[in-house]
């Protein structure tokens, strides 16, 4: 397996401000940013005995798919528990979803049985386990390398903080996120949920305006072109958009250098810039 380790820095400008990225999307093609350090454990350790691999969460996750690609590679079977699947996405596979079928996943709709057989490995939704500290502390060994004594915020978006919060245990710098998934109340217990001892938790910051996640917004898709536009770099459209508006909007409240964390995320791009195109379109007649 390749991956690019070291994942390689970069610094831009975006509204006034220079931030140095963390280009964690191009540690592999296959594993969305992030779920590479999340599952990274699960790549470099064999699992004995284990056959088949089961998790949960929605059907166009980054996690799914990064999922569906590690039990490809290990040869195991893959069943990963949804609540529904949207008929269009059933009738159209794109984006995350065709490529984990792709992949050998399986889809099995309802809960989660309460005990598995001892040749399953089951990981929760999004890859929130203990395990997840094990890649998450080479990314805090690399920011650590590149940034030493200096000081600096380390900023990303949070789905259910995993990354934050490990990354929050192995630094001496300040880790500060926004809750892309729920509220802040939310994240914070996700925190305590990770948390075996009375440990340093990552700071949060909130935007203005709440978002749900996955819908989508005008001020979301606008940040992400003038990102790409002012940066030329290509950002996910799920975290991404509410991370950069919330630094933004408390750009005061961080140290002289700022550290973003490009988790990856760029697969799922595909089905949100379809939901977009079809909302501008449904918009574009409305207004004829
Ligand atoms: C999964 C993911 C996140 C959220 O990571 P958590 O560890 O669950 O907080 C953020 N950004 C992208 C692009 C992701 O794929």
């Amino acid at each position: 397996m390749n991956f690019r380790r070291p994942s390689p820095t970069q610094e831009i400008s975006f509204a006034g401000i220079k931030v140095t990225l963390k280009r964690d999307d191009l540690i592999h093609p296959d594993f969305s940013g992030n779920k590479a350090r999340k599952l990274w454990h699960f790549l470099s350790h064999d699992q004995p005995g284990i056959s088949r691999l089961v998790s949960q969460g929605s059907a166009q996750s980054n996690a799914m798919y990064s999922l569906s690609v590690l039990a490809k590679m290990r040869g195991w079977s893959f069943d990963y528990y949804v609540d529904h699947v949207a008929s269009f996405l059933r009738e159209n596979p794109h984006g995350n979803y065709a490529a984990a079928l792709r992949n050998g996943m399986r889809i099995v709709k309802g809960g989660l049985p309460n005990r598995f057989d001892a040749e399953t490995l089951f990981i929760p939704e999004g890859g929130a386990c203990q395990e997840a500290a094990t890649g998450i502390r080479m990314l805090a060994e690399e920011l650590l390398a590149h940034f030493g004594e200096t000081e600096v915020d380390i900023f990303l978006p949070s789905g259910t903080g995993t990354t934050a919060f490990f990354l929050q245990q192995y630094l001496p710098y300040r880790v500060v996120t926004t809750p892309c998934v729920g509220s802040p109340a939310y994240l914070r217990r996700q925190f305590e949920a990770l948390s075996t001892a009375d440990t340093a938790m990552p700071e949060i910051f909130e935007s203005r305006k709440r978002y749900h996640f996955g819908k989508l917004y005008p001020d979301f898709f606008k940040i992400w072109v003038e990102l790409k536009e002012e940066t030329g770099v290509t950002f996910d459209l799920l975290y991404d958009p509410k991370g950069w508006i919330t630094l933004l909007e408390h750009r005061v409240r961080f140290a002289p250098r700022i550290c973003y964390i490009h988790q990856g995320g760029i697969m799922g791009n595909e089905s949100m810039l379809r939901r977009y195109r079809r909302q501008q379109k449904l918009m574009d007649t409305e207004r004829i």
